[in-house]
């Protein structure tokens, strides 16, 4: 696995290479855009992080100038916090993901394996979790031998499940994915929407893949 990391401040991007080479990752640290464009150009990363604070050309542009290029990495964007422009521009730049400083490396990495996976995926037309199944071009769901109807926010919200899986994917996450903007956090729609994936995937059947971690979010798995 080899990853670019794109950062202009010198400790935060040996931290972060740093704790992804412990994880055995292979890390190129960038600390200008154009460097960074020169790196993607020249190798295939299995993932590439991208600070949105940098001299020269943003995060922002760079990340549309990668997707002009074509070049397909998936791209988690480290944004300020709070700045909700600044995610939405990136996913719009196209980015896959995005992670708001400071952020713990636990998550960091969390992410990154992720990233990683999808970009594995992200031809993958069939989506799997024991004996659940979710092919994205015809937009079905199965489980075992029975169809499982879904409305296109429920199954928005398991395509995001099972991307993530076995990682869990906080309520925050999952408004910011499923929900656009203007979506009210401080409704509970999100619990009401994991019941109603609940009851279709998971009633009648012994093995429970809809897991809810107090405090956290959720997950998918064939282990509670
Ligand atoms: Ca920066």
């Amino acid at each position: 696995m080899r990853i670019l990391l794109v950062e202009d401040e010198r400790k935060v991007g040996s931290f972060v290479a740093r704790a992804l080479r412990e994880n055995a990752y292979a890390v190129d640290v960038a600390p200008t855009g154009e460097e960074g464009f020169r790196l993607a150009s020249e190798n295939s990363y299995d993932a590439i992080l991208l600070d949105v604070r940098l001299p020269g050309i943003t995060g922002i542009e760079l990340c549309r100038k990668l997707r002009r290029a074509e070049i397909q990495s998936p791209i988690l964007m480290l944004t300020a916090r709070g700045l909700v422009e600044q995610r939405v521009e990136g996913l719009d730049a196209g980015a896959d993901d995005y992670l708001t400083k400071p952020f713990a490396l636990a998550e960091l990495q969390a992410r990154v394996r992720a990233l990683v996976r999808r970009g594995f995926r992200r031809g993958e037309a069939k989506l799997r979790c024991g004996d659940l199944e979710l092919d994205r071009h015809r937009r079905s769901v199965s489980r075992g031998a029975g169809k499982v109807p879904l409305t296109s926010k429920e199954f928005a919200l398991l395509e995001l499940l099972l991307l993530r899986a076995p990682e869990s994917v906080t309520r925050s996450e999952i408004i910011e994915h499923v929900w656009d903007s203007h979506f009210d956090s401080e409704t509970n729609l999100v619990d009401v929407y994991i019941n109603r994936l609940r009851q279709k995937i998971d009633q009648g059947h012994a093995v429970k893949l809809v897991h809810t971690l107090r405090g956290v979010g959720y997950r998918l798995g064939t282990q509670p």
